[in-house]
């Protein structure tokens, strides 16, 4: 046989290698919600055990020499793979609940540190600057003393005014007056909560784009619209999407702050401004149904084929050194 068609051979053998039967467990508060169901359906046609576990009731032994998880009594072993799906308002708990897995050699499809970052509005926005990503002009101040000097920095009225830690589009305001911006500004610095003022980015015109990232390349991406009179795109706010050709800018933009944030799996979303991308915020638990539903693609068989080839390579971003030096080895 010729050597060339010999080593096609081989590479076409080794291609065909079916992938281990994975033992996967989903942290998730609900087994019913549309994008577990899809990871459970996905991970099962692929051949692999799913559990879906309720982060909430998973409790932990920290030892350095056994760290376990135990769950409505059990304990849990012999996962390879751990899906986190965390909302905003456990990210705390889930989040070490997570690295206990991590600790436990489990591969996480993102790591703890990156959820943690992602979650900081105002971490990430300062991660992503240092790389050199667009964003809108932002600035952070704590007295109200500062607060026209901070109205100024990002060019005035109209502004928006985000809490750090808000999700689903509440707790972000649209101050169309300087008068306004001051007050509101007033009120949330009264409460003690953390805000951050950005520069408002009107050519949106109520519209941004979700890019979703599973690990170098976006596989789809959606433009969501808010409703009318709305600035705000979210579609847990009434919005509504469909199908979006991005520009290359915009996809390796994409794929560059998946990076810098250090997740695999995360829903990038950002504004069309006058000049070029503008992030908003990465999403580490993207939500599968409007992506689903507009790019007509399998997300969820997407991510469990990406888990089935890193946990292969065992190759995390953060390079976690417990699990990458006692891997393999028990
Ligand atoms: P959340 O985490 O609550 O979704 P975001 O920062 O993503 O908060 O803001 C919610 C939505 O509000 C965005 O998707 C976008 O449509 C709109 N928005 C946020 N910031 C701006 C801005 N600086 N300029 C224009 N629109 C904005
Ligand atoms: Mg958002």
């Amino acid at each position: 046989m010729p050597v060339v068609l010999f080593h096609a051979k081989i590479y076409l053998n080794l291609r065909s290698v079916k992938s281990k039967i994975m033992k996967i467990a989903i942290l998730s508060r609900n087994s019913k919600l549309y994008s577990t169901t899809r990871l459970v359906e996905a991970a099962q046609a692929r051949g692999h055990q799913v559990r879906v576990l309720d982060v909430l009731r998973c409790y932990m032994n920290i030892t350095s020499h056994n760290p376990s998880i135990h769950y409505r009594g059990e304990d849990l072993t012999g996962f390879d793979a751990v899906i986190p799906r965390i909302g905003a308002s456990v990210t705390f708990y889930g989040t070490a609940v997570l690295r206990q897995f991590e600790m436990m050699n489990v591969f996480p499809l993102n790591e703890s540190v990156a959820i943690s970052r992602s979650r900081d509005k105002l971490r990430s926005t300062q991660l992503l600057a240092r790389k050199g990503i667009g964003l809108p002009v932002t600035g952070f101040a704590h007295n109200p003393d500062d607060i026209t000097d901070l109205i100024d920095q990002v060019g005035g009225a109209p502004l928006v005014i985000k809490l750090l830690q808000g999700t689903q589009g509440i707790g972000v305001v649209l101050a169309e007056t300087h008068n306004a911006a001051e007050s509101v500004i007033q009120a949330f610095m009264g409460l003690n909560a953390n805000i951050m003022v950005q520069e408002f980015i009107k050519e949106a015109d109520g519209s941004d784009i979700r890019c979703f990232v599973v690990g170098d390349k976006v596989v789809a991406a959606m433009k969501r619209q808010g409703a009318k009179g709305e600035f705000r795109s979210n579609l847990h706010r009434g919005g509504t999407a469909s199908l979006i050709r991005l520009t290359p800018e915009e996809r390796s933009t994409a794929v560059r702050a998946a990076r810098i944030m250090g997740l695999n799996v995360c829903g990038v979303d950002m504004l069309r401004s006058n000049h070029g991308p503008v992030i908003m915020e990465v999403n580490s638990s993207p939500g599968l149904k409007g992506i689903e539903a507009a790019s007509e693609k399998n997300i969820a068989d997407m991510i469990i084929q990406f888990i089935e080839k890193r946990f292969e390579t065992m190759e995390t971003k953060d390079k976690l050194p417990t699990w990458t030096r006692t891997r393999g080895k028990g």
